[in-house]
């Protein structure tokens, strides 16, 4: 399985840097979110072993349990066997967030790539206060109109960012959006073009505070595009496990629950 991982990360990385090169964009400026959401802890350790450390899941229950897991497969292996220490890995939650699971995310995360309300952010500052944490945010918006339940109005987004600076235990450090579900590349890239000017617009009002420098967008089938329109984040899935096993039963799209 590791020699099939390290050809499908070398091979998204190839398809990074040629979209880049397209576009004349620094490849350095983009980072890879392997989403595991559909593959079993296996196949995660086997990923961190082949230098992937950018993780990310829908849910809070699965990010918790596997990262706790992951972490205590690391311990076990310096503490053991005195094997030499892997760098834990990044967890990036990028599925819709309740309020109610955010306590038990914090411990956890690294980044929070979906936070589309006042009332969600203020729960995440509450919580990372009495944790004595910053997090890193991003603020999801809604522009393909299809998953219309979470992301934050285009018009929203300015005056969101604006308010969300005011919390002391959150940064927010850029924008997230999701491509409409559609083969119509036209569609595709009028959607993140769409995004590349609000996220624009965002900075030129000096809405934003100096963390303001990621677009996370682009996932299998459109991070190309993603790119060309200036994304720092793509978030792939089921390109990066092509020819792997998925059998893990939360294979389902983040955004219908
Ligand atoms: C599942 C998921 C991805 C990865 O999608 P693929 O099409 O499998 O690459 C990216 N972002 C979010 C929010 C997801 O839920």
């Amino acid at each position: 399985m590791k020699r099939k991982l390290t050809d499908n990360v070398k091979r998204i990385e190839q398809r990074i840097e040629d979209a880049c090169q397209r576009v004349d964009r620094d490849v350095s400026r983009i980072k890879m979110v392997a989403v595991t959401k559909t593959v079993s802890l296996d196949v995660i350790r086997n990923l961190l072993d082949v230098g992937v450390r950018d993780v990310g899941e829908s849910k809070v229950q699965e990010l918790d349990k596997r990262a706790a897991m992951i972490q205590e497969g690391l311990n076990r292996r310096t503490r053991d066997h005195g094997l030499p220490a892997i760098p834990r890995p990044r967890w990036h939650m990028v599925g819709h967030l309740q309020r109610n699971k955010v306590k038990a995310l914090l411990p956890w995360v690294e980044m929070i790539h979906s936070v589309d309300s006042l009332r969600l952010a203020e729960e995440i500052d509450a919580q990372a206060a009495k944790i004595d944490r910053v997090i890193p945010i991003l603020v999801e918006i809604n522009v393909s109109g299809e998953s219309a339940k979470h992301g934050v109005a285009v018009a929203a987004t300015t005056h969101l960012v604006e308010q969300l600076n005011t919390l002391d235990h959150l940064e927010v450090h850029g924008l997230m959006a999701m491509g409409p579900l559609t083969d119509d590349e036209t569609r595709i890239r009028l959607t993140f073009e769409r995004v590349q000017e609000l996220y624009d617009e965002v900075v030129s009002e000096r809405a934003c505070g100096p963390h303001f420098k990621e677009l996370s967008m682009g996932m299998s089938n459109d991070f190309e595009h993603a790119i060309e329109f200036g994304a720092t984040i793509v978030r792939i899935g089921t390109a990066l496990f092509e020819g792997i096993e998925m059998n893990h039963p939360a294979a389902e799209p983040a955004q219908t629950e």
